[in-house]
């Protein structure tokens, strides 16, 4: 079996700033931040990376009661933000997660920065959470490697299941692994984990910075998935 990880922001969609006003809302309604550094980068990262950068830079002690208390603020205020901005899913998404769902690929997961709930309120609102039956999210580390990691160890334990219940086998072997991202941070995670990287400058960088981080993949967008496609049949064949 194959694993295929999408991360979310900029890849399956643009939330319209969505994330960045919840962030924004949270730090004046529980520190008190009016507002908020324009200095820490969100694509690509972490909710805790992001969050501790920006307490550090308000004076904010990013300990765990105050991370829990960001976190907390934050998936109470995401679904409104959600509705108050205008976001989108992204260009051929639909069609390539209908495409992979009807060929009937188990293994279609999330491997992204947001916390568990937080994907699944952006996902819930965009209508693709039917999608996605397993991830690695930023609760798992603070840190992009780390959610690889644990992206890849749930993807196993999917496929362990599958095959226990199909087969009565106790492990299934993945065949690998695929990371579709807008970011460096995506294209560098995959490699941490042996996969082959897609990358689409659909989000937070531009086609030169991802081409420079030599993805195996560079697309436009989604809208053209035909190379992916074939990379998967091809690896589920080796
Ligand atoms: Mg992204």
């Amino acid at each position: 079996m194959y694993a295929i990880l999408f991360d979310i922001d900029g890849t399956l969609v643009s939330t319209g700033g969505a994330g960045q006003l919840a962030f924004a809302e949270t730090f004046a309604a529980e520190f008190g931040v009016d507002e908020l550094s324009g200095k820490v980068p969100f694509a690509g990262r972490s909710d805790r990376a992001i969050a501790s950068d920006l307490m550090r830079l308000h004076g904010v002690d990013p300990h765990d009661e105050n991370w829990r208390r960001f976190r907390a603020g934050y998936l109470e205020r995401l679904p409104s933000a959600l509705k108050r901005k205008s976001g989108r899913v992204l260009p051929g998404v639909v069609a390539l997660l209908e495409e992979l769902a009807a060929a009937g690929h188990p293994l279609i997961g999330l491997l992204t920065g947001n916390i568990r709930e937080g994907a699944d309120h952006k996902l819930q609102h965009y209508g693709l959470a039917e999608h996605f039956s397993f991830g690695g999210f930023g609760d798992a580390s603070p840190d992009r490697n780390g959610i690889a990691a644990a992206a890849l160890a749930e993807a196993q334990r999917v496929a362990n299941a599958e095959w226990q219940e199909s087969r009565g086998l106790e492990v299934c072997e993945l065949s690998g692994a695929m990371v579709i991202g807008d970011t460096v941070h995506d294209v560098t995670c995959a490699r941490s984990i042996g996969a082959f990287a897609v990358a689409v400058p659909t989000g937070g960088a531009t086609r030169e910075e991802l081409a420079a981080a030599k993805p195996d993949l560079l697309l436009e967008d989604l809208s053209d998935a035909r190379p992916l496609l074939a990379e998967i049949e091809r690896a589920m064949r080796s």
